[in-house]
């Protein structure tokens, strides 16, 4: 029998399991955990102690085999300098503002590991690492510069110019994908078994050429770079893509419901682990454990390595839905390899 450490880190690692792996590189904290825990949000955002207890949840209360404490997506913009909504129990932060028009203002505080939101993070993983890492498997979340782009210089004015001002784009991708160079390496370092680059060019937004051409070499700037397995997450429908995401060097793709299982698969080729993809606001948060269980099996006899939610669970998502996505491939039920 495979600790659940071992079990996780096969599956991205396209290797034998005992049975399929559980987990999320984004985040499953839900307001029925914190009661549980009585670690709650807006508070874990920015203290490491209650974020690695919150975070112990996606184990202890779900039984999945890995844990990640970054719940949100706006951490570094936090620390780069955007005024924050820290939101409530039950609402994710958000940034509310976008401070630089050029390039050019990209600068990246010599303190920036030591601000809040950051030392929060590489703190709850230091203290995950103590509490459950002999057996958990500690995945470490960074943003990409695709991402920051969107929060640093706003999301409509950073699209319009990927038409109009293309050179500015690459200017914002160039200097920003320091930042999850230096957070990545800290997270490594602080015990992350793995990464997710959380890098949201998702299909509704940007074409899968758009992919290719403005931020694929950054990305296997990132993957060469980092000494861990490193996940990609992007949401929406990513199928046109999905091809240059294998070409970057990912060891897996955390993908969204809105992609077929098996054409992921098909798509992925013989490189690239496919983890995630059971759907969020139909089946998680307002399904029934048994439509959970047949989307799971659908994902799992279809090739998706490690299975669980296509992204950040809803806060309202109730806990016996995200537990029967374990229930579902128990070890006892089936072997994969
Ligand atoms: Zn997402």
């Amino acid at each position: 029998m495979m600790t659940p450490r071992e079990r996780f880190l096969a599956g991205i690692r396209r290797r034998p399991v005992d049975c399929v792996p559980v987990g999320s590189p984004t985040s499953v904290a839900t307001v029925e955990q914190m009661q549980r825990t009585g670690a709650w949000f807006p508070d874990v955002h920015q203290h490491g102690e209650a974020m690695a207890v919150l975070a112990a949840g996606a184990h202890d209360i779900l039984g999945y085999d890995a844990v990640m404490p970054v719940f949100s997506v706006v951490q570094e913009a936090a620390a780069l300098g955007c005024e924050m909504s820290w939101g409530k129990a039950d609402t994710m932060p958000d940034a509310l503002t976008h401070p630089w028009r050029d390039p050019d203002a990209v600068t990246i505080s010599s303190t920036f590991l030591d601000l809040p939101p950051i030392r929060a993070v590489l703190d709850a993983i230091r203290r995950l690492k103590r509490s459950h890492g002999d057996r958990v498997a500690i995945i470490g979340k960074v943003m990409g510069p695709w991402t920051l782009s969107y929060h640093m210089h706003g999301i409509q004015d950073f699209l319009a110019d990927t038409l109009l001002e293309p050179e500015r784009v690459r200017g914002f991708i160039d200097r920003l994908t320091h930042v999850p160079l230096l957070f990545g390496r800290a997270q490594v370092e602080a015990g992350a078994d793995v990464l997710c680059l959380a890098d949201h060019a998702t299909g509704d937004l940007v074409r899968g050429t758009m992919y290719r051409d403005f931020l694929l070499p950054a990305h296997r700037e990132l993957t060469r770079a980092l000494p861990v397995p490193v996940v990609l997450h992007i949401c929406g429908d990513t199928l046109d893509r999905i091809g240059f995401i294998a070409q970057a060097g990912f060891a897996a793709f955390h993908f969204d419901s809105k992609v077929d299982a098996k054409a992921a698969v098909e798509a992925a080729g013989a490189d690239l682990a496919l983890v995630g993809n059971v759907n969020n606001p139909e089946l998680l948060l307002r399904g029934s454990p048994e439509r959970v269980s047949e989307a799971v099996r659908y994902a799992a006899v279809a090739g998706v390595r490690v299975v669980g939610p296509e992204c950040a669970v809803p806060l309202q998502t109730p806990t016996a839905n995200l537990q029967a996505i374990v229930s579902a491939v128990r070890c006892t039920s089936r072997t994969f390899a």
